[in-house]
């Protein structure tokens, strides 16, 4: 393993430096800011460093061995099916847009880029991994480019959609990608955000036990309070709020409902226990149980 090259980084929110630290894990710390309360990881490995994690195969396929660099996904390929879903969830608030030209940031293998494109929208996807961008082109024929969203020369006023699904966290600069991202989309055009909400209930009571305490991948912990606030910074209206399509997270710990939406699956029962699950997950939302957050917003 190479050595860790640290990076020290201010507040991406309010610019503010004035932290206090929640846990120091390892080399890193997650601290929060004392001025709007943004939760991001201070120090953290240098960008270019993750890139070259994000770029490798283990990272999808890491057998659920932990690294000193990164959790990774035990075999991304096993989740096609659940991103599949997840895609059709997310899109059930937006399902009255007829489907124009979208952009899904961070779309990494390509499932859920698949997805939208099967649902009629003209789909383009962009994520810095090299390997995965290779494998959304080759193995599923998708128009996805690798390198972060600032490096591509999209017109501006272009996209009518854009979606960001658990890939905001482990941005180096989410308000200069966030920036970027605004300009290329059209006025009115919608944006989904998908991330964990460290404000939760369940983050409050597991604390460094948290399950999203991805160190140092994640560098970045909002809440809906911290994302809503940025979105509406950069000139985005909120619309929306809603649990994370994932289904997975009433529990907290994401296992207790992971195993029945895996069930789910394999059986065929969506179309049984997701309305169901929906029940559970409004009412969640609604009463701050659970530590994921879905935000659907539009260009100003
Ligand atoms: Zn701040």
């Amino acid at each position: 393993m190479e050595d860790i090259a640290l990076q020290y980084i201010s507040c991406n929110l309010c610019g503010n430096s004035r932290i206090k630290v929640l846990y120091q894990i390892r080399a890193f710390a997650i601290v929060k800011c004392q001025n709007c309360g943004l939760v991001y990881l201070n120090p953290r490995p240098h960008p270019e460093q993750m890139m070259r994690v994000y770029d490798s195969h283990d990272y999808y396929f890491s057998g659920g061995k932990q690294t000193e660099m990164f959790y990774g996904y035990p075999d991304y390929t096993k989740l096609q099916k659940h991103l599949y879903f997840v895609a059709d969830e997310l899109m059930r608030p937006v399902r009255n847009i007829a489907p124009g030209k979208l952009l899904d940031v961070g779309c990494g293998m390509g499932f859920m880029l698949k997805r939208f494109q099967e649902l009629g929208w003209e789909s383009y996807g962009v994520d810095i991994s090299s390997y995965a961008t290779e494998y959304a082109r080759s193995e599923l024929g998708l128009n996805a480019y690798t390198g972060s969203i600032d490096k591509f020369d999209f017109p501006e006023n272009y996209f009518d959609l854009a979606t960001i699904v658990l890939t905001i966290e482990h941005m180096p600069d989410p308000r200069s990608s966030l920036q970027t991202l605004h300009k290329l989309m059209k006025k009115d055009a919608t944006i989904i955000i998908a991330t964990h909400d460290i404000e939760g209930l369940w983050p409050k009571i597991s604390r460094s036990k948290w399950q999203h305490l991805f160190v140092p991948e994640h560098f970045f912990f909002f809440s809906h309070k911290t994302l809503k606030r940025l979105l509406i910074q950069i000139g985005f209206d909120i619309v929306k709020m809603t649990e994370t399509a994932t289904l997975a997270s009433v529990t907290g710990d994401g296992h207790g409902l992971r195993i029945p939406i895996k069930l789910i699956h394999e059986y065929n029962l969506e179309n049984i226990a997701v309305p169901i699950l929906r029940y559970f997950h409004a009412i969640a939302r609604q009463l701050n149980l659970s530590d994921e957050v879905t935000i659907y917003a539009v260009k100003r």
